[in-house]
């Protein structure tokens, strides 16, 4: 699963939690960003082998500590503590629900690589793998990336009010994540090297991160009122 983790992102800011869509951003990745350190630590395992399945070539032999589902429940919990702990200090306008929703984020990352892995997500350690598979099929785990951003960002554009410049950008977004798919799904190339391959993903997501910043940004000196 790549784009369609941001569906989570877009579906999960509403006008009442207002949590930045850049922090669901870092959440919906978060455990890939876990993974992509350990990566290019040495301490979690990748090959990247050309038709491993049909939609991706990551063969992720070894990643306990960032994608077993036990794995995946802490750091769920660690990123809700973490957003509760930050937003006190700075006195942000979340809502109370507001960790609880980043936490959910950081879980849902499992649940769409769940669909979309080969049997390689792990309950615990290295025991009972798991995964769906629909890599396997690369246009019915394409259909369902796309599907799912673009049910993200109608909830999105329809759950938050904003002005018609912000509409417009978060369109251009979504349009933007769709030919990013496309390239990666159905562009053939060469595989990369692991190391380059993760430091992509660091790249890549950190990129998106700052785009979804930016775009909350856009007519925010106007006035926007609430629905
Ligand atoms: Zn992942």
């Amino acid at each position: 699963m790549f784009v369609g983790h941001y569906s989570v992102a877009f579906a999960g800011r509403s006008e009442r939690n207002k949590i930045p869509l850049w922090v669901l951003f870092i959440a919906v990745q978060f455990l890939d960003y876990i993974w992509a350190t350990l990566v290019l630590l040495g301490i979690e395992k990748l090959r990247v082998i050309k038709g491993f399945t049909a939609g991706s070539m990551l063969d992720s032999y070894f990643h306990p500590y960032s994608h077993s589902l036990i794995a995946a429940v802490i750091w769920s919990c660690v990123a809700a503590l973490a957003y509760k702990v930050i937003c006190s200090r700075h006195g942000c306008q979340e809502s109370k629900s507001a960790p609880l929703i980043v936490g959910l984020a950081v879980f849902s990352h499992w649940i769409l690589d769940l669909i979309a892995h080969p049997r390689d997500l792990a309950i615990y350690d290295t025991t009972w793998k798991v995964g769906f598979g629909l890599w396997n099929y690369r246009d019915p785990e394409f259909v369902l990336e796309i599907g799912l951003l673009a049910v993200g960002i109608l909830l999105y554009l329809t759950r938050n009010a904003m002005p018609s410049v912000r509409r417009i950008a978060v369109i251009a977004f979504g349009v933007a994540l769709v030919v990013i798919q496309i390239g990666d799904t159905y562009v053939p190339r060469n595989p990369l090297t692991h190391k380059q391959t993760v430091m992509g993903v660091w790249v890549f997501y950190t990129l998106f991160v700052f785009v979804a910043f930016l775009i909350e940004k856009i007519g925010s000196r106007r006035q926007v009122n609430p629905p």
